[in-house]
């Protein structure tokens, strides 16, 4: 029987082990690493939500009201006061009749997608969709088909060949508004058309793009104008909110579903409801004044990286594994700390740095990290 270290030298010979490289501060713009302050272009706190005080005296605020644990799950006796209202306040911001919320992004996409589609039913699901899309599709047993990336005559072709057979069946296209690796967006408005021309549902990641996108910070579909025609609002409230949780906005009958049929909402136990109690506070910072500012601060920063970049994820494409460490290296040595991203995570020879952009880094910091990096492209 092969043991853990025969697959661990594996992943080492083909340059692809990872390790956890814990840091000595406080998540922020600047954080310290070994010893060293590097400055932060590796976190997905957009609007510098996760250190601001308000939250943190929602959070203190919410454990005085509620204490520090849930002690049930949602269905026994986990709901309480903060839950609801923060559910109340997702729906209303998404423009739908009713929001769920789960422990995390993940555990909304993966247990959402099991109780929406079944073994009769299809999950058509764009080629980069995140690991918890996938594995939720995987999960439901549905038939699950996949398109290229963004690539509208082939979910065309998908939606009518499965229609042509199957009048009847549920078939929900799944996609995001932003690309965890790319940064870059679905086309909605086509696909919004598409799934409606063959009566399929459509299930939306907003994972990177809310807080960020849309008047309101609400993300893709709210920038758009499009959140009625989304069947299923998804995002998390652990990027852009600095928290964490997940959410499905949708109709009441899909919330009722979802509760008696979603296990990773069913079967764990609530959120602190503190957490929720903070999340509250977020989303009113995400909607008000104070966060149409943040997103103007991040836009400034994200055009110092990338001219017209439509989201805060900047990808500097390296290669091959070897040459984006090489550069996560070489920027750390400078100060600055980037992720390097490999396979599994992109296509091989697609390595990359992934430069996340956010509200609270200074803008002399953000052009010296520009300079560093149309130095590498010019050497490269
Ligand atoms: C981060 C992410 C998730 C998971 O969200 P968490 O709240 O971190 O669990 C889901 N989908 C996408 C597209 C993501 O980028």
């Amino acid at each position: 029987m092969k043991g853990p270290a025969r697959e661990l030298e594996e992943l080492t010979e083909a340059g692809l082990l990872r390790s956890l490289r814990p840091l000595e501060s406080g998540a922020g713009p600047k954080v310290i690493r070994e010893g060293r302050e590097l400055w932060n272009f590796a976190s997905n706190d957009y609007l510098g939500l996760a250190a601001h005080p308000a939250l943190g005296e929602a959070f203190i605020e919410g454990v005085r009201r509620y204490g520090a644990g849930a002690a049930a799950s949602r269905l026994v006796c986990g709901t309480l006061p903060p839950h609801r209202e923060l559910e109340e306040a997702l729906a209303a911001a998404k423009g739908s009749e009713a929001a769920l919320s789960f422990p995390s992004g993940f555990a909304t996409a993966a247990g959402s997608l099991p109780a929406l589609a079944g073994k009769d039913d299809f999950l058509i699901l764009d080629k980069l969709c995140h690991a918890s899309l996938i594995d939720g599709a995987r999960l439901s047993g549905a038939t699950i088909r996949v398109f290229p990336h963004n690539d509208l005559a082939k979910l065309e072709k998908l939606l009518e060949s499965i229609r042509n057979k199957d009048a009847k069946a549920r078939v929900i296209v799944v996609t995001e508004s932003v690309f965890s690796m790319d940064g870059d967006l679905c086309p909605l408005r086509e696909i919004v058309e598409a799934k409606d021309r063959h009566g399929a549902l459509l299930f939306l990641d907003e994972a990177h793009a809310f807080g960020v996108l849309g008047p309101y910070g609400m993300g893709l579909a709210e920038a758009l104008g499009l959140q009625d025609l989304v069947d299923f609002q998804m995002g998390t409230l652990s990027k852009a909110a600095g928290l964490s949780g997940g959410y499905l906005a949708t109709t009441n009958a899909w919330r009722d579903l979802l509760v008696n049929r979603a296990r990773s909402f069913i079967y764990t136990t609530a959120p602190p409801p503190a957490l929720a109690h903070a999340a509250l506070a977020s989303l009113r910072i995400i909607r008000s004044e104070e966060g149409a500012e943040l997103r103007l601060k991040l836009r400034e920063n994200i055009e110092v990286i990338s001219p017209g970049h439509p989201s805060a994820i900047v990808p500097v494409i390296c290669g091959s594994s070897e040459a984006a460490m090489g550069a996560a290296r070489e920027l750390e040595e400078a100060g600055f700390m980037v992720p390097a991203i490999r396979y599994p995570t992109v296509p091989r020879g697609r390595a990359r740095l992934r430069v996340s952009l956010s509200a609270a880094h200074q803008g002399d910091v953000v052009r010296d990290l520009a300079g560093l990096l149309e130095e590498g492209v010019n050497h490269g």
